[in-house]
């Protein structure tokens, strides 16, 4: 065994991640008088929310009008009818006040004439119950939002003297043997020594894992350090297979061109010059939901009609607009076309390609954060003491592909609700469990055993071939034979986890060690979403299937949960929740408008 002293730490809650969602939850948690500590391996605001910049997506009406049902019908179309209905009626009628909220705390929203916040068109938010035009949804700090956002929660958390262990890398839970989760094992990056925080409730909102895949727009720090710990735990990831892919990355480095450009008017164009989404989506053109522009793009370069001299992309065109707006509204991407594709936006259009962007699946949990371990006799069995939040779960309120916008709003309102759950639960007077040593002894065994990693392969070797074959093999577009070879290649790239070689042995500043924990983590990510996406025969949201192009309702408006053991994957399914949380009669959406049918925009 290995031999590590630690430092023992008791709150009433841990929460891990510092992006939206964790300072959300963190800060919902300390104003409620509960002890609440913030474990985060990043600075708070260099969380990959400080990233987000097209905005967050509520119903005010500021610019004309819209409701709350609209909202929810559009994210129900979204989710390709795979969203769980009480979670999204949940967030789309919470959207407006956490807004509102968000302002009171001192986010810099842009303004309109009026003086009210100012709202964007997006893709899939609609009138009418998607029958009327494209409505102006989503609030944004110019092209900055989740920068916006993120300082005003950091500062706001510390005002409620919630307390940062900043650079601390949470390596496993810490799990009774009952299954009640006591907390995390940390270890501080700065000075080596180790960390246990026993506490009565823990929040995982460790954001998505984008780096399983060679092309992302997420930072590196995105690696499903959530999922992994979860799936260790012996507990289950939710529609892994579930992967956006956004329309507008920058051809080659990936950096993400927001959604927003289309919004204030850019549009694409293939070798022709022609407006393609204009045949593709008659009515919502440029503005179709993500999943569907991505697709189109991939057909157009299929067929011939690429940009470059590869034929390899797409163009995004903006330089019709006036260059005041752009200096205005879009200020970031002008300035990242520029670094990343030498291109004025004012003169030239912006090489694109789809990129992977989103992960719809994660860690399942309820509307209130409460994580699942799903069994057959009880499909939404709570685990104790164990919350998740953000794009590190699956609430489910994306389902199969989420809208742009979308995500900004389920950080803070399910956050939010997170703290709301743990103010009941958590009782600050109880003493704090008594910790399970072996579960301790167990993270820090295999915390030492990859420190010590003998093996032939180096991290970075490993990584590449995980990412590689994720991204040639959970594409866009993917076929029952790339699907059944991915998960082939899956299962060999993971079994040689246990041939790795770590050089640096030291504890202080490894970064050796830290990619390695990293990489045990983006793995059974990776391998959930590969093997769902191959037992899925049918094609819903993001997951496009050439041999199965329509959706099947009868049998799969189902979600997958994989439970993943070494490079083992075991699925089984769990029930969408259809029905929204409030009747027709008590004001709630009408049914018939939330019935299943074909997706078009
Ligand atoms: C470029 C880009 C632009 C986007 N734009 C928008 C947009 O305009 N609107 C929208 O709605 N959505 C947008 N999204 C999506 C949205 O920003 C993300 O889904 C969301 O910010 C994720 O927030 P989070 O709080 O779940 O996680 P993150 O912000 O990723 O934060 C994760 C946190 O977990 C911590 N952490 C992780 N692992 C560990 C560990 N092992 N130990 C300790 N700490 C750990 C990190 O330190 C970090 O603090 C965008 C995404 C990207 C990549």
């Amino acid at each position: 065994m290995a031999a590590y002293e630690y430092e023992t730490h008791e709150y009433d809650v841990v929460v891990v991640g510092a992006g939206g969602a964790g300072l959300r939850a963190t800060l919902g948690m300390a104003e409620q008088g509960l002890r609440t500590a913030n474990v985060t391996k990043v600075f708070p605001t260099r969380s990959h929310t400080v990233a987000a910049q097209g905005g967050i997506a509520a119903s005010l009406g500021n610019m004309g009008p819209d409701s709350w049902q609209w909202h929810m019908y559009d994210t129900l179309k979204g989710s390709d009818w795979l969203g769980d209905m009480d979670t999204m009626e949940y967030v789309a009628r919470e959207a407006p006040k956490a807004v509102y909220e968000l302002e009171h705390y001192g986010v810099p929203f842009s303004r309109n004439e009026d003086g009210k916040i100012y709202q964007r068109p997006f893709g899939g938010h609609t009138t009418e119950y998607g029958e009327g035009v494209s409505v102006e949804r989503v609030c944004a700090a110019a092209d900055r939002t989740g920068h916006a956002m993120l300082h005003t929660l950091y500062g706001q958390s510390l005002k409620q003297n919630a307390e940062f262990f900043v650079e601390y890398f949470a390596i496993d839970l810490i799990m009774s043997e009952d299954g009640q989760c006591q907390g995390v094992v940390a270890w501080k990056l700065d000075d080596g020594t180790i960390h246990v925080f026993n506490a009565k409730m823990t929040v995982l909102a460790t954001g998505g894992y984008g780096r399983a895949f060679f092309n992302c727009t997420s930072a590196h720090t995105c690696t499903g350090d959530g999922g992994g710990m979860v799936a260790r735990a012996g507990l289950a990831l939710q529609d892994m297979e579930f992967v956006q892919f956004h329309p507008t990355g920058v051809f080659g480095p990936g950096m993400l061109i927001t959604e927003g450009a289309r919004g204030e008017g850019g549009y694409l164009t293939n070798s022709e010059g022609e407006r393609f989404m204009e045949r593709y989506a008659p009515t919502f053109k440029d503005l179709a939901s993500r999943d569907v522009v991505s697709r189109c793009m991939t057909i157009e370069i299929r067929e011939g009609r690429g940009v470059g001299p590869n034929k390899d992309h797409i163009h995004l065109n903006l330089s019709h607009l006036p260059a005041e707006l752009l200096a205005e509204r879009l200020p970031g991407i002008s300035e990242t076309a520029k670094i990343f594709a030498g291109v004025d936006v004012t003169k030239e259009p912006i090489p694109v390609l789809p990129t992977v962007h989103y992960n719809m699946g994660g860690i399942p949990t309820n509307y209130w954060g409460e994580v699942l371990n799903p069994t057959d006799a009880d499909p939404d069995a709570v685990v104790p003491g164990l919350m998740a939040a953000g794009e590190a779960a699956s609430a489910s309120l994306h389902g199969a592909n989420r809208l742009g916008a979308n995500s900004l709003i389920d950080l803070v309102v399910l956050g939010r609700a997170a703290s709301i759950r743990a103010g009941q639960v958590v009782d600050p007077a109880a003493p704090n469990p008594t910790l399970n040593t072996a579960s301790i002894d167990q993270a820090l065994d295999r915390f030492d055993g990859l420190r010590h990693a003998k093996g032939k392969i180096p991290t970075a070797e490993l990584r590449l071939e995980m990412q590689r074959t994720m991204q040639n093999d959970a594409a866009v577009f993917r076929t029952d034979k790339t699907l059944a070879e991915g998960v082939e290649k899956m299962t060999a790239v993971a079994a040689k986890l246990g041939d790795l070689g770590v050089t640096d042995h030291s504890l202080i500043w490894n970064s050796d060690l830290m990619e390695t924990l990293e990489l045990t983590n983006l793995m059974p990510n990776a391998l959930a979403t590969i093997n769902g996406a191959e037992a899925r025969k049918e094609s819903r949201g993001a997951h496009a299937s050439e041999d199965h192009p329509e959706r099947d309702d009868k049998e799969w408006r189902k979600h997958t949960i994989a439970r993943v053991d070494g490079p083992k994957v075991t699925l089984s399914y769990r029930p969408v929740h259809t029905e929204p949380l409030t009747s027709h009669e008590d004001g709630g959406i009408d049914p018939r408008k939330i019935a299943p049918k074909k997706r078009v925009y």
